[in-house]
């Protein structure tokens, strides 16, 4: 109450004109106080966020927007996505996979989901595209997502990679285990290391095939690239692949001489089991020639 009355007096004018200048003085002080607190917090929160992205930037979680997507069936589509800080993809190999994160509204990430990366890695260093089964959470929102929406993306990661010494590949793709193939196939055949690629792909029907299209135009455009779809479940009318679950008799008439070949799989169990077994009464020694990514 005293100082109180002290300070009104002051500002009053009723105190002598040195009061006046050491309350302006202590008000100035105080200021100052304030300041430097407010600057030792700001500057503390700025030194966390750069602490949070110095983190995130180590491990490599980036966030990537969707650029193109289309929806081939109700339940696969084709996203096309690139960095969304401006920033070139960061460097991968062909048959390599990302992790992508749901971005919740608060930005931070919630669970993890492998995809491999469709495109290759020749072909653009500003987006990757991933071919997705819409089959449980994340891949049903990332099937439903739209242009512009973004996701945390970790990668590359994984060693199911384009065997590049190798002159002769044999691919078995089953459903959406046909991603890392595409990038191998696109890789190959357009920085043209010439090798000898016999894709089977397999689904139930033409519409299981995502990418169909685009390997027959392949399959025409280079002469060392076979294509051989399957479908299980239909035979469209001048199908020009096969029409039941791969067996021995289709195997031995595409692959004429198993021993000069490696081999990569992926698909479902199933399909996988079915291919070991074909190549292990060809005599082909699995485990030094058969290579396998398991979804
Ligand atoms: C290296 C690697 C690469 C991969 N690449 C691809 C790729 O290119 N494309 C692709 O589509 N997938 C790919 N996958 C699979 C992918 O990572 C996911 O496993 C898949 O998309 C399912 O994840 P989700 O979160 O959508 O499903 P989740 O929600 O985790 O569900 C997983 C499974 O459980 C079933 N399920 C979920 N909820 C229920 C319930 N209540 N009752 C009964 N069943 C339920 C779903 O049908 C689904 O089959 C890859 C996996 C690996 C390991």
């Amino acid at each position: 109450m005293k100082y109180l009355v002290y300070i009104l007096k002051i500002t009053n004018n009723q105190a002598p004109r040195y009061k006046r200048l050491e309350i302006v003085i202590w008000l100035l002080w105080f200021i100052c106080i304030l300041e430097f607190g407010l600057l030792v917090i700001f500057s503390y929160l700025t030194s966390i966020a750069i602490v949070i992205l110095s983190i995130l930037h180590m491990i490599g979680i980036r966030p990537f927007k969707i650029v193109k997507k289309d929806n081939p069936t109700d339940d696969l589509c084709r996203l096309v996505l690139e960095p969304a800080d401006g920033e070139p993809v960061f460097e991968f190999q062909a048959g390599q996979f990302v992790m992508v994160r749901e971005s919740n509204d608060s930005g931070t990430a919630t669970y993890p989901r492998a995809f491999s990366i469709a495109s290759a890695p020749c072909e653009s260093a500003s987006q990757i595209e991933l071919g997705i089964k819409s089959q449980g959470s994340l891949s049903s929102t990332l099937c439903e997502s739209s242009r512009g929406d973004k996701f945390n993306i970790q990668g590359p990661y994984g060693t199911f990679t384009l065997d590049k010494a190798s002159d002769r590949l044999v691919f078995f793709a089953g459903g959406v285990g046909m991603t890392p193939f595409r990038s191998h196939v696109r890789e190959s055949l357009l920085t043209e290391l010439n090798q000898q690629i016999v894709l089977f792909y397999s689904g139930q029907t033409v519409c299981d095939l995502m990418y169909h299209a685009e390997f027959s135009e392949l399959a025409v455009k280079y002469p060392n690239f076979k294509y051989v779809p399957i479908t299980t479940r239909e035979c469209a009318k001048d199908w020009p692949g096969e029409c039941q679950r791969l067996n021995q008799e289709m195997f031995d008439k595409y692959i004429a001489d198993p021993s000069l070949w490696n081999y990569m799989m992926c698909g479902p169990q199933a399909m996988m089991d079915n291919v070991r077994e074909l190549l292990l009464a060809r005599d082909v020694d699995v485990e030094t020639r058969l290579r396998f990514e398991r979804y």
